[in-house]
């Protein structure tokens, strides 16, 4: 049992917060935006994940988790402080990481004691060095420190399965004395077999952005075979199991649809062809698939046009604003720039999300016409267009649905609905990879 510092509470922080403490550690998560520490603190959850109520108030009744918006001091009270928070994407495509940087220097004014400062954000190859550097020259005491990279491969939506049962653990470290701490960290893990891969920091920071990149070339190499099985009548649902069935390529994320979104593989993918450039690397087969993604969304929104050549003064019911289902998450979502898109062809929009609405309109498009229902979203439409995956819309009743339409026009950008059904129930409909079906 070691005592931790979680520095950022969001997404990943406090998943993997609330997770160590339920390895049996003692956790503070931290965070400066005093609002959320309050509503945690109020026995709220801040953002939407399955099962992360559960997880918290088991480990805040077990008094393993606690959370303050106090950073200096829970450093202090720390022997390993986790750096979770943001690094988004810097405006030539590197990783930002002013916000990484700032905990360092707050880190380096507290140390009180022997800490291992360990990044959890995506941070690029290099970051680890440059925070022992930052931290050695800020330091106003002697103590030692060590820091270690571990990066998290956590997916939104399943976040809580995905720290508690991980496919494996990496940790970058440079002494055994960290390595050590690290395996006491994590020792339900050790003791439950989960791979466990220990390296050298670089190797580490490393390992996080070549799982994503290649990722993201999965995802952007399926929407392209999707692409061309819409023009000669191939169904790349076929094809993605066939393919998923030999053993070298696995059948995981070879789902077409609109493109990849979220706070994750955007940014990655960018920063990774950055960091190679300074390095005189060219990633041109990450390139290829930053590209491939970026025409994904006009690829749909060519289908909706298919289906409603003139989309001006047309209602266009959106269902689905989330990057992905089972998330509140609308960083870099597809539907903002599908809805963007309709838009600047006068089309007039409104759009469902069981959970993402707010967000959306929170931090992206104040003046989205969002509606509580899809039954109060699709009437009158002109064009319905499937943007998540949602169960809900997966269980979608096309019957009905037609009965509320102006027109029976689906573009099923997630290939949630039945081929057979919508073709049964006369719907001129378009989805990825399936449309000549
Ligand atoms: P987030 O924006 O949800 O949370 C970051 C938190 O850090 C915010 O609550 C913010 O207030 C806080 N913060 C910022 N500066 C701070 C400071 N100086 N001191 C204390 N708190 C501060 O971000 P996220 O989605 O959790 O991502 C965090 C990191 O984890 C990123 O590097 C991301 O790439 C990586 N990551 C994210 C995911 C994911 O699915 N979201 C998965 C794996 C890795």
């Amino acid at each position: 049992m070691r005592n931790i510092c979680v520095i950022g509470t969001g997404y990943v922080g406090l998943v993997s917060g609330a997770g160590m403490a339920d390895f049996g550690n003692s956790v503070i998560c931290a965070d400066i935006d005093k609002s959320k520490i309050d509503m945690l603190q109020d026995g709220g959850i801040p953002i939407y994940e399955p099962g992360l109520k559960e997880l918290v108030e088991r480990n805040v009744n077990a008094s393993r988790l606690t959370f303050s918006a106090d950073v200096a001091s829970s450093v202090k009270d720390a022997e390993v402080i986790f750096i979770a928070v943001g690094t988004p994407m810097g405006d030539n495509g590197e990783a930002d990481l002013k916000m990484v940087e700032a905990v360092a220097t707050t880190i380096a004014k507290n140390l009180n004691s022997y800490k291992i400062v360990c990044t959890k954000s995506t941070v690029p190859v290099g970051t680890g060095a440059r925070l022992e550097a930052l931290i050695e020259q800020g330091k106003e005491s002697d103590f030692e420190f060590d820091v270690v990279s571990n990066p998290e491969f956590l997916r939104e939506g399943s976040a809580v399965k995905d720290f508690l049962l991980p496919d494996r653990v990496v940790l970058g470290v440079n002494s055994e004395r960290a390595a050590n701490v690290m395996r006491e960290v994590y020792r339900s893990l050790f003791i439950n077999e989960t791979p466990i891969v220990i390296t050298n920091v670089p190797t580490a920071e490393m390992i996080k952005y070549a799982s994503n990149a290649f990722l993201a070339v999965k995802i952007s190499f399926i929407n392209e075979m999707a692409n061309l099985s819409d023009k000669v009548g191939a169904d790349v649902h076929t094809i993605a199991r066939a393919m998923g069935l030999d053993g070298r390529i696995s059948s995981k994320f070879l789902h077409p649809g609109p493109g990849y979104g979220g706070s994750c593989f955007p940014k990655d993918t960018e920063a990774l062809v950055y960091t190679g450039e300074q390095h005189g690397v060219d990633f041109q087969v990450v390139k290829a698939a930053i590209a491939a993604n970026k025409s994904q969304r006009d690829v749909i929104l060519a289908k909706a046009k298919e289906l409603v050549p003139d989309l001006k003064g047309k209602t266009v019911a959106i269902l689905g604003l989330a990057f992905k289902a089972n998330t509140d998450d609308v960083r870099d979502t597809p539907a903002l720039e599908i809805i963007q898109g309709l838009e600047a062809v006068g089309a007039i929009v409104k759009a469902y999300d069981p959970i993402a609405s707010d967000n959306m309109k929170k931090f992206f498009l104040p003046n989205l016409d969002t509606r509580d229902s899809v039954v109060d979203t699709v009437t009158d439409a002109d064009l319905v267009i499937i943007l998540t995956p949602w169960n809900e819309l997966r269980g979608l009743g096309l019957k009905d649905l037609k009965g509320y339409l102006n027109a029976p026009n689906i573009v099923d950008a997630r290939n949630v609905l039945s081929v057979d059904q919508l073709k049964e129930y006369g719907y001129n409909y378009r989805n990825v990879g399936r449309s000549k079906i």
